[in-house]
C-alpha cells in the first residue's frame, strides 16, 4: 500500500538520515529529500546532503532556517562554543531547543505543498544523547498537533526510534547500502566525510556502533 505513496524524508547527508532516506526509497512509489540550513558548524554537511540526493537521484529541497540561529546559542551553530557532552541530567552543548519541532512543522509545510503523506526523521530515542525532541512521545504528540492544524492525515515514520547504532548499521546493510552509507555520509562535528575525525562524540558513537556490528556480522558468517 504504501508503495503506492510519496514521502518527504528529513535529510541532512548523515548515517541515520541516509540510513532512512534508503528505507524509503524502498518503502515509497516517490521520494523528496529536504534539508535544512541552519548556518551548521560546517557547510560541508549541505554540501553532503546535496551531492548524495544528486547521486540517488532524489528531488532535493533546502530551506533556509538562518533564524534557528539567530536565537540560540550552541555549539553546532557556532564556532565559539565547544562540544561537551552533557553531565548527569544536564543537555549536551550540541543541543538546539526546538530544533525538531521546527523542522518537522516546516517539513509537513512542504510535504503539503507536494502533496507527499508520509513524513521520515531518522531521530532516535536508544541514543538520544539527552535531546527531548528525538523521544517517540514528542514525534507522536507532534504528528497529531500538525494533523490538526492542516487537517490533513501525514504519518511521521521514525524506523530508527528504538535501534542503536549497531542496529542502523546493520539495517543499511540490510538495504544493501553499508558502503555507501560509510563512505559518503556525514556525521562527524569536524565535518569529515566517512570515517570522519574519530575523537568527537558523533564519530565515536558511529565507529564504536560499526565495529560491533561488523564484529557480530563477522560471528554469524563464522
Ligand atoms: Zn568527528
Amino acid at each position: 500500500m504504501l508503495k503506492d505513496e510519496k514521502a518527504i524524508v528529513v535529510f541532512s547527508g548523515g548515517q541515520d538520515s541516509t540510513t532512512c532516506l534508503f528505507w524509503a526509497l524502498e518503502t515509497f512509489k516517490e521520494v523528496e529529500a529536504v534539508t535544512f540550513n541552519y548556518n551548521q558548524r560546517h557547510i560541508e554537511e549541505i554540501e553532503c546532503a546535496k551531492k548524495i540526493a544528486k547521486e540517488l537521484n532524489v528531488n532535493h529541497h533546502i530551506l533556509d532556517m538562518n533564524l534557528l540561529n539567530q536565537l540560540t546559542t550552541n555549539a553546532l551553530t557556532r564556532d565559539d562554543v565547544k562540544i561537551e557532552e552533557g553531565e548527569d541530567g544536564e543537555l549536551p552543548s550540541t543541543f538546539v531547543p526546538g530544533r525538531n519541532l521546527i523542522f518537522l512543522s516546516f517539513a509537513a509545510i512542504l510535504a503539503s505543498q507536494v502533496n507527499a503523506k508520509h513524513i521520515i526523521t531518522g531521530v532516535c530515542e536508544t541514543d538520544f544523547s539527552g535531546y527531548p525532541d528525538c523521544r517517540d512521545a514528542f514525534i507522536k504528540s507532534l504528528n497529531v498537533t500538525i494533523n490538526l492544524s492542516m487537517d490533513k492525515e501525514f504519518v511521521i515514520h521514525t524506523p530508527l526510534m528504538w535501534l542503536n547504532k549497531e542496529e542502523t548499521w546493520k539495517m543499511a546493510d540490510e538495504l544493501n547500502r553499508l558502503a555507501f552509507v560509510r563512505e559518503k555520509t556525514l556525521t562527524c562535528y569536524n565535518g569529515i566525510i566517512g570515517d570522519g575525525c574519530g575523537e568527537c562524540p558523533a564519530c565515536k558513537l558511529r565507529k564504536n556502533g560499526l565495529e560491533s556490528y561488523l564484529s557480530t556480522r563477522e560471528g554469524v558468517k563464522g
